[in-house]
């Protein structure tokens, strides 16, 4: 018999490029070509690639304690919750951690059921929220609901339709309803500030959670620590993960006071480890000396009016440094010749849509430098 090695399981189509290494910005492959990043490895990578203080935090850290268990005290989570807190304007809401965005949709859908009782999910068309049980089910994409996830109950609307909402919330029986910030996956497409509002108040007059899914679209991506304080609401539950960790993977909820703590009703192995919360702490850090979220509404207001100048494009949507650049047809040819010809990274939504979601200290020399590579590929 030939020999057989394990190999990764074949579910991500590829691009012909390993990155070995990563500086701010810009990242590195193995025959040493640098790449501008204005993707962030999908949102990730917030503060920037190998930030100096966070390095050395995690490090630190990792030279006294990887991790211990959920059963000892660990004043590290409780300094993250009372940090995460006061930058993000919820110092009297409670948090609780895991690993995943995915995990943190799960355990907000499952919270908001145990507190009213009821069972019945509303989400929105576009919708993207992971895919693990709960979360794949309330994500509109039935191509990645297997059977095993398809026995709860989720009606799907029509995002900024609030009579839809109304009319469906005015039946009684729905535990939660989860919207994102901005909705990434589905092409950068905002809610309305109105809509958001209305939504907020119908909840509360049917004793429905709302559930605020920032996984993309907060930590200051959209100018504002979350892209829902554009509307001033406070919703019930915010979820969190990609960029809270700038690559460590992590994943929380902020949890409204409402919500009592029962022991036992939540839990995980690794959700609030020790390294995490470190590597959680010094991103908040950074952010914070270094103004990422003002640089983010900065860079990202520079970049999106210099886009809508260029012709050829049928639509710039967005806010901050979450940006999509919407074509009357297929984008992945302008993709991957930003990739290939110009080492620029980008994302994309769909076939028409390029997602531009950089790490929150791009300057505004470096979107200078995408805008150069962004018009030679149109061209
Ligand atoms: N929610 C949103 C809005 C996301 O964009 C994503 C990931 O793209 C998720 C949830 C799922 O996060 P994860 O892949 O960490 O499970």
């Amino acid at each position: 018999m030939g020999s057989c090695f394990m190999k990764p399981f074949d579910v991500y189509p590829l691009f012909d490029i390993e990155i070995v290494k990563g500086e701010g910005c810009y990242t590195y492959d193995a025959q040493g070509n640098k790449y501008l990043d204005l993707y962030g490895g999908h949102a990730v990578i917030s503060i920037g690639h190998t930030h100096p203080h966070y390095v050395q935090r995690v490090t630190e850290q990792l030279n006294k304690l990887g991790f211990y268990s959920n059963s000892v005290q660990n004043s590290l989570q409780v300094q993250l919750a009372e940090k995460l807190g006061k930058a993000s304007g919820y110092e009297d809401y409670s948090l609780f951690m895991i690993n995943t965005g995915a995990e943190a949709n799960e355990n907000a859908l499952k919270l908001a059921s145990f507190y009213n009782g009821k069972k019945r999910i509303v989400s929105f068309g576009k919708s993207f929220h992971g895919r693990t049980s709960a979360a794949v089910r309330v994500t509109d994409n039935p191509k990645i609901v297997a059977p095993v996830n398809s026995g709860m109950e989720v009606t799907f609307l029509p995002l900024n339709d609030i009579d839809a909402v109304k009319a469906e919330l005015a039946k009684g029986d729905v535990s939660s309803v989860i919207i994102e910030g901005i909705q990434g996956v589905g092409g950068i497409r905002i809610p309305d500030d109105n809509f958001l509002k209305q939504l907020r108040r119908v909840c509360d007059e049917t004793d429905t959670v709302l559930i605020l899914d920032e996984i993309q679209s907060g930590y200051g991506r959209s100018g504002k620590f979350f892209a829902h304080q554009y509307a001033g609401i406070r919703p019930d539950m915010i979820t969190v993960a990609k960029g809270i960790g700038n690559g460590f993977p992590i994943g929380a909820v902020l949890i409204a006071p409402k919500f009592k703590a029962v022991h036992g009703q939540l839990g995980t192995t690794f959700g609030g480890n020790h390294l995490a919360c470190v590597a959680a702490l010094a991103v908040l850090e950074v952010m914070e000396d270094e103004k990422l979220v003002e640089n983010a509404a900065e860079v990202g207001e520079f970049l999106m009016t210099e886009l809508k100048k260029i012709s050829g494009i049928k639509e710039v949507r967005g806010r901050g440094l979450m940006i999509g650049i919407e074509f009357e047809n297929s984008a992945a040819d302008i993709r991957r010749r930003l990739l290939f010809d110009e080492k620029v990274f980008t994302g994309a939504s769909g076939t028409n849509v390029i997602r531009l979601l950089p790490p929150l200290c791009l300057t505004k020399q470096q979107a200078e430098l995408f805008l150069d590579h962004f018009k030679k590929v149109l061209a």
